[in-house]
């Protein structure tokens, strides 16, 4: 010990950890085929490829005014969706905040106040904005995208399992969410008809479909990570018992975020990784999702850096308390240091100074640079070996497909849609390049939208 290392020397280690070779990508995704095939076979299984009785593709032909609820996060999301057919559309909408209390408070207050949106919603920006005027009487269906895992046995009601993302209203888990809502929509009397209840991740894989249809696949890359694509009901067989027309196709949602939950037999986990995961409000659960997901890989990044702190490697001397911080280091720093443009990483040493109150130096910038590529570098792998899994399953890889995706980390991370292109290449070689990623704008909004056209196409 007595040479003191250079950060060169660092970077190495740091390759070795978070490098995914492409023979380590081929066992993942063989590992992954068998979690697809397992949760389509029995209900409750680690990955739970959750039926959402979505019946097959949209025609294109799909015509009409639609509205469209998402609440899945931060904001809740209305829109009025005119659909025009030919893989067009027209999209008005408004965003309302939630309030913490709000996704903590009873369940029913929540819906009310959904429904409450609704009405300011088609009060004011529809009527005065769309030219639309419904007749005395008159309802328009909506599709309410309801990006929390539930269970359905059709396509207009849904058991909440579990709220995630930082939910817990009260006395909602285990309750038909689409009743709660209905009950809502009537108190406020309300022009609209609850078509429709969707998972984001469907709704991106039908929008996505609807503009290019080689689309076969939808991911979502944002806060958390998670995969629909359209499977046939004849290979579903924890479904058989339904009676379900055989010759059918339906969207499964994989919620994939668990992939190597619990016995962490496939993932290459680092001990940065194994630290997020032990201190998240679920240990032990979602371990593909920490590894990939925009909540996470700032977090990653910033546990690494406080244990070179604690080695003294970096900023001796100085107050690094902030760096301490649990999630101090958004995942959108990262973005931002990989595109640094300058020589000197001015943008680097602003994030540092600015945001943590710490002075760096050059060779300290590039190893921060470097390191945030591996991060980041690894994710997107990760998500090819997803993708592949599906690809695989399915048999697309000689026909060549499309793949909707959508969230923060695959819209504004530089070169993700490159690094997933190029880890499909590794896992599949030159018959890789037949997978394209594109990014699928509005998805979940415009895709809820085209559901409840498809809904009411059936009746
Ligand atoms: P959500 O998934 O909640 O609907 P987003 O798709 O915007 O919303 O994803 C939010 C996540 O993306 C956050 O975890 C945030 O840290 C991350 N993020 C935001 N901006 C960027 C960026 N420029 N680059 C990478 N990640 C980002």
């Amino acid at each position: 010990h007595a040479t003191k290392r250079t950060m060169a020397d660092h970077l190495r280690k740091y390759e070795q950890m978070f490098t995914l070779t492409p023979q380590r990508m081929r066992m993942i995704v063989e590992a992954f085929k068998e979690a697809l095939e397992t949760g389509l076979e029995k209900p409750e299984q680690v990955v739970p490829m959750i039926p959402t009785f979505v019946f097959g593709w949209p025609t294109g032909e799909e015509k009409g005014d639609f509205l469209a609820l998402d609440l899945g996060g931060t904001n809740l999301r209305v829109c009025l969706v005119t659909i025009q057919g030919e893989g067009k559309f027209e999209i008005t909408q408004s965003k309302y905040r939630l309030t913490e209390e709000q996704k903590q408070d009873d369940g029913q207050k929540l819906f009310d106040f959904c429904a409450e949106s609704l009405k300011t919603f088609i009060d004011t920006t529809m009527a005065e904005n769309t030219g639309i005027h419904l007749e005395k009487g008159q309802k328009l269906p909506l599709g309410f995208t309801f990006s929390y895992p539930c269970s359905q046995e059709r396509i207009d009601d849904g058991i909440l399992i579990r709220w995630t993302k930082g939910f817990g209203a009260a006395d909602t888990e285990g309750r038909n969410v689409a009743d709660m809502f209905r009950q809502s929509i009537e108190k406020y009397q309300l022009p609209v008809h609850l078509t429709a209840l969707i998972n984001d991740t469907t709704g991106t894989l039908i929008a996505s479909h609807y503009v290019n249809p080689k689309t076969r696949i939808a991911c979502i890359f944002g806060t958390g990570c998670n995969a629909a694509y359209m499977e046939h009901i004849k290979d579903i067989p924890k479904l058989q018992s339904l009676g379900l027309d055989q010759g059918l196709d339906m969207a499964i949602n994989c919620e994939w975020g668990a992939f190597d939950s619990f016995e962490h037999e496939h993932l290459p986990r680092t001990k940065y990784d194994i630290i997020v995961d032990e201190r998240s409000n679920k240990p032990g659960e979602q371990t593909f999702e920490k590894l990939i997901s925009g909540r996470y890989l700032g977090e990653i990044f910033r546990l690494v850096i406080c244990d070179l702190i604690d080695e003294g490697v970096l900023f001796l001397g100085q107050n690094t308390y902030k760096l301490e911080n649990p999630y101090a280091f958004d995942t959108a720093f990262l973005s931002l240091m990989e595109s640094d443009p300058t020589d000197e990483l001015l943008m680097i040493v602003g994030i540092f100074s600015h945001f943590f109150a710490v002075e760096t130096t050059l060779a300290e910038r590039q190893f921060f640079r470097a390191l945030a590529k591996l991060i980041g570098k690894r994710a997107a792998r990760l998500s090819a070996c997803g993708i592949a899994s599906i690809v695989s399953k399915m048999g697309y890889l000689d026909e060549g497909c499309s793949v909707g995706a959508e969230g923060s980390l695959y819209n504004k991370y530089p070169g993700f849609a490159d690094k997933i292109h190029e880890g499909l290449v590794d896992i599949f070689g030159e018959k890789g390049r037949n997978i394209i990623t594109h990014h699928a704008e509005d998805g979940s909004g415009v895709g809820s939208a085209i559901i409840a056209a498809m809904t009411k196409k059936r009746k």
